[in-house]
C-alpha cells in the first residue's frame, strides 16, 4: 500500500469551483497508485462564514471568558464542515469516501485545549478504510483526547495533522497544498520577485517557519523528520513541482562538499511584537534584577523573545497585545521600563550563514541605504535577527531580499 497524504489549506476548499481542483489532485494521486489520506483545514480565510476565525467572533469578546473545552467545540465545527463538504465533491465524482474526525482517526492528544499535543496516533481505523480502497479524508488541526473530548491543536494545526498522519501511516510522502506554488525566499505577499525554492531541508523550513513564514507550521516539520518523511508544498490551482522538503542539503550530489550550501535560504519577517528595555542604571543589585525580571515574566506566562541581558539594560521582545501588561508588572517591581510597540522581527534563515564575514555588515548596509533603523539585532548559527519599527517592515524585507540577490 503506497500511502498519500494530502493536506489542502482553507484557501483550497473556499469555493466549490476550487474543490473540485482539489478532488482532481486526489484523483490525480489514486491514478499514480497512491491510497491518498486527506487533511482539510475549514473553509477558507478570516471573514468567510465558516472560518475558524468566523466561528470564534460569536462568542470572543461578548460573553467574557469562554469555557476552553467548549471553545474546542465550536472551532472544531469548521474542518467538520469543510471535510463533510470535501466527502460529498468526491462521492459525486464516483470515488468512496468517508469522512473521521481527528478522534475517529485516532489522533490521541493531551487535554490542553486550544493548543493540544499529539501524543500518539492510532492509525487501524484509518487502515481499515484504505484497505477497503476507501478515501479518507480527516478534518484538520484537531484530535481528541484518552477520554474522547476533542480538542483542537492551536494555529496551524492542520499541517500538524497531516504530518502526524503522515509519520504514522509511513507515508510515501507528505503533500501540503496551500495558495502559493512553493516555499518561496520570501512572503510574495509583500516580496515581488521571491522565488520558489525547490527543494530545502527539514531545518531551513523548521527555521523560516519558526521565524513567521506561515506557509507551514514548524511543529509539522519537525513530526515528518523524526521519520525522514518528505513534505512537498505545492499549489492546489496549478501543476508546478513545489517544494521539496528532506534532510538533503540543495546542491549535494554525489562528489559535492559541503561548501555547495546555500547561503542564505530565504527572508521571515514577524510582526506585531513589543520592545521593552529596563535600565539598570539606578538598580543595586544588578544580576539580582535580571533574575526577577524573567521570572516575573515567567509567571505571568508571557514569553520573551530576542533577549540581551547586559550590565546596563535588559532588553527583550514580547508579543504586542502583552506588553502593556509586562510593563505594568515591570514598574509594579520599581523598575522604568522604557517599551516600543508595534515592532517587527525580521530574520535572514541560511545554513550557509554561519562563520561567513560580512553578512551581518551587507545587511546593517541594506538598512541604512533604504533609511530603516535597526532597533536590535543578534545572531545564531544559521539565522541573523533585526528589530524594526513594523511601519519599516516591507521596506526592510524588500531591501534585505534584493541585497542577497535572493529574487527570481
Ligand atoms: P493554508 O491556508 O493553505 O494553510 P497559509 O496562509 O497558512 O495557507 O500559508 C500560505 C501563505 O503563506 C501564502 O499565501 C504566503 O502569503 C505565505 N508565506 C509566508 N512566507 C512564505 C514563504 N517564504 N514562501 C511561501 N509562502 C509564504
Ligand atoms: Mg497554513
Amino acid at each position: 500500500m503506497r500511502i498519500l497524504v494530502q493536506k489542502f489549506g482553507g484557501t483550497s476548499v473556499a469555493t466549490p469551483e476550487r474543490r473540485t481542483q482539489v478532488a482532481a489532485k486526489v484523483s490525480e494521486a489514486v491514478s499514480e497508485g497512491y491510497s491518498p489520506v486527506v487533511v482539510v483545514s475549514a473553509i477558507g480565510r478570516s471573514g468567510d462564514p465558516y472560518a475558524t476565525d468566523t466561528l470564534l467572533s460569536l462568542v470572543k469578546g461578548i460573553y467574557g471568558d469562554v469555557p476552553k473545552r467548549e471553545l474546542d467545540l465550536l472551532m472544531s465545527c469548521g474542518e467538520i464542515i469543510s471535510g463533510a463538504v470535501l466527502v460529498t465533491t468526491l462521492q459525486s465524482l464516483g470515488f468512496e469516501a468517508v469522512l473521521l474526525t481527528g478522534g475517529q482517526a485516532g489522533i490521541i492528544t493531551n487535554d490542553s485545549f486550544g493548543d493540544a499535543r499529539i501524543i500518539r496516533v492510532e492509525p487501524q481505523a484509518i487502515l481499515e478504510h484504505v484497505e477497503n480502497g476507501v478515501i479518507v479524508v480527516v478534518t484538520g488541526f484537531q484530535g481528541g483526547t484518552e477520554e474522547g473530548q476533542i480538542t483542537t491543536l492551536g494555529r496551524g494545526g492542520s499541517d500538524t495533522t497531516a504530518s502526524a498522519l503522515g509519520v504514522a501511516l509511513n507515508a510515501e510522502a507528505i503533500d501540503i497544498y496551500t495558495d502559493v506554488e512553493g516555499i518561496m525566499t520570501a512572503d510574495p505577499r509583500i516580496v515581488e520577485d521571491a522565488r520558489i525554492l525547490d527543494t530545502v531541508t527539514y531545518t531551513e523550513i523548521t527555521q523560516l517557519a519558526h521565524q513567521g513564514a506561515k506557509v507551514i507550521h514548524p511543529r509539522a516539520v519537525e513530526i515528518a523528520m523524526q521519520r525522514n518523511i518528505p513534505i512537498r508544498i505545492k499549489s492546489t490551482f496549478s501543476d508546478a513541482p513545489g517544494t521539496l522538503v528532506t534532510s538533503m542539503q540543495p546542491n549535494m550530489g554525489a562528489g559535492t562538499d559541503i561548501t555547495g550550501d546555500r547561503l542564505i535560504t530565504g527572508i521571515a519577517h514577524t510582526p506585531n511584537v513589543t520592545q521593552i528595555r529596563v535600565s539598570m542604571q539606578d538598580v543595586e543589585n544588578v544580576r539580582d534584577a535580571h533574575k526577577k525580571i524573567f521570572k516575573a515574566m515567567a509567571l505571568a506566562d508571557i514569553s520573551v523573545d530576542f533577549i540581551s541581558v547586559q550590565p546596563e539594560s535588559v532588553l527583550y521582545t514580547v508579543r504586542d497585545e502583552v506588553g502593556d501588561k509586562a510593563v505594568q508588572i515591570l514598574q509594579n517591581m520599581g523598575f522604568t521600563p522604557a517599551m516600543i510597540p508595534s515592532c517587527a522581527k525580521i530574520s535572514i534563515v541560511g545554513a550557509g550563514i554561519s562563520g561567513v564575514p560580512g553578512v551581518m555588515a551587507k545587511m546593517v548596509e541594506a538598512m541604512s541605504d533604504a533609511g530603516v533603523e535597526i532597533l536590535q539585532s543578534a545572531d545564531s548559527h544559521a539565522t541573523i535577527w533585526i528589530l524594526v519599527k513594523k511601519e519599516n517592515m516591507v521596506v526592510a524585507v524588500q531591501a534585505l531580499h534584493k541585497k542577497f540577490q535572493l529574487g527570481a
